[in-house]
């Protein structure tokens, strides 16, 4: 039998998917990814092999209220049947927040579930997703190991001075800090940044993770020395629906002046701002480029998304005291090549040239001259999960052993 573990990384109306054998003495080998949309309306099952090949697809009517649960147990049986010869051995969340008390993954108990869920007003857009089918496995698979990766774990690493707010001491002592989020992209790409340049990896680098949700992080030596995001996940750049970095008198207006609701409130900022929100129309990126010419919010969206990246960056370096590579990663990262050339041309004063053909071949390396290299390295959080899953799994067992 080979061992298998499925990773998970849920929202509240999906549920992506991979499923990794981990075989003894090799790195984690997906097997198989997929998706649940439409949870708990008509949802829609999509699985394919690791070369992309559909393998299974269904959907299901709005009445059978098909709900995460649902397809977590949908997902399991799926395997027993199609995957003679594979036995699910652990399942790896990713769970967004750790708050203070995990710097590294942990095999999920009682207690920790506890704990995560005071986490919750610190990522109401994530962490009750998340926590939700590590719930459902407890109930209907117990005895199967779980074990959370938490995004804001890499950070760790960085000063306390990078980590503190300007507020009175006894907000920190109430966990009121920075904590920084994408940290499983940031860990991914730190891992695998000596392939690309040996050097670099030792070096200053910046990440910049462009998603719908996005940050920029600063590497030395591989370790994260600052991020735009803060304590929630609102902090730093504009995303697809969130606002990023907005002066916290903006928030006493919408909720004196214009007397919306604390939950009010932090749905505009999460939900209706950002890339939505300025344009109007769209928080996808191929649609707003797509109707730059002809729809000015559209362009100011982009421009504004542009603007702050570059301003963002342009601290990091500060934080950094140079910069010897930039990354671009996720979804906007690794496909616009409109943004990663409005970016770097926004940072000839940093020394960094775009190689426009490479650029728009996607790279790796899309930067000419002497000066700082840039980069198109694709993500790949679910391994991070996987791999962590394995070690916290390979550990626990070498413990009961002994
Ligand atoms: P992610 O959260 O990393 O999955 O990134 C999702 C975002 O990437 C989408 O909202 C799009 O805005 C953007 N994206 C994906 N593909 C492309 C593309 N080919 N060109 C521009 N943007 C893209």
């Amino acid at each position: 039998m080979t061992p298998v573990l499925i990773v998970l990384n849920a929202g509240s109306s999906s549920l992506k998917f991979q499923v990794y054998d981990v075989l003894e003495g090799t790195e984690p080998c997906m097997a198989f990814k997929g998706l649940f949309e439409g949870l708990g309306n008509s949802a829609h099952f999509i699985v394919k092999d690791a070369q992309g090949k559909l393998l299974d697809e269904m959907t299901w009517s709005s009445g059978d209220r098909q709900g995460h649960e649902e397809a977590l147990m949908h997902l399991v049986s799926w395997l027993r049947k199609h995957q003679e010869g594979r036995k699910l051995v652990a399942i790896g969340h990713r769970v967004v927040h750790g708050g203070e008390a995990y710097s590294s993954p942990i095999l999920v108990d009682e207690a920790v579930i506890q704990t995560l869920e005071k986490l919750v007003p610190l990522a109401p857009l994530h962490q009750p997703h998340n926590l939700e089918p590590i719930r459902i496995v407890r109930r209907r698979l117990p005895g199967l190991p779980q074990i959370a990766s938490f995004d804001t774990a890499f950070h760790q690493s960085q000063s306390e001075i990078a980590r503190m707010f300007a507020l009175p001491r006894d907000m920190r002592e109430r966990g009121v800090k920075r904590y920084g989020f994408h940290g499983l992209s940031y860990d991914y790409i730190s891992s695998v940044l000596k392939d690309y340049d040996p050097p670099l990896a030792e070096g200053r680098v910046i990440v910049a993770h462009l998603g719908n949700g996005a940050s920029l992080c600063a590497l030395k030596h591989g370790k994260s020395v600052a991020t735009t995001m803060g304590f929630s996940a609102l902090e730093g750049l504009p995303m697809g629906t969130r606002c990023g970095a907005v002066d916290p008198g903006v928030v006493f207006f919408m909720l004196r002046e214009m007397r919306l609701s604390p939950e009010e409130a932090e749905r505009v900022l999460y939900t209706k701002s950002g890339l939505l929100g300025v344009s109007g129309l769209s928080n996808d990126m191929r649609v707003l480029r797509a109707n730059a010419e002809t729809n000015a919010d559209a362009k100011r969206a982009i421009e504004l998304f542009v603007y702050r990246i570059t301003r963002e960056i342009g601290s990091l370096i500060a934080a950094l005291g140079g910069i010897d590579g930039l990354v671009f990663t996720a979804g906007i990262g690794e496909n616009d090549v409109a943004t990663r050339a409005e970016v770097i041309g926004r940072l000839a004063w940093a020394g960094l040239t775009l190689d426009t053909t490479a650029n728009r071949t996607g790279g790796p390396c899309i930067s000419t001259g002497a000066g700082p290299t840039a980069w198109v390295i694709p993500t790949n959080e679910e391994l991070v999960i996987a791999q962590q899953a394995r070690n916290v799994l390979g550990a626990t067992q070498a413990r009961i052993a002994s």
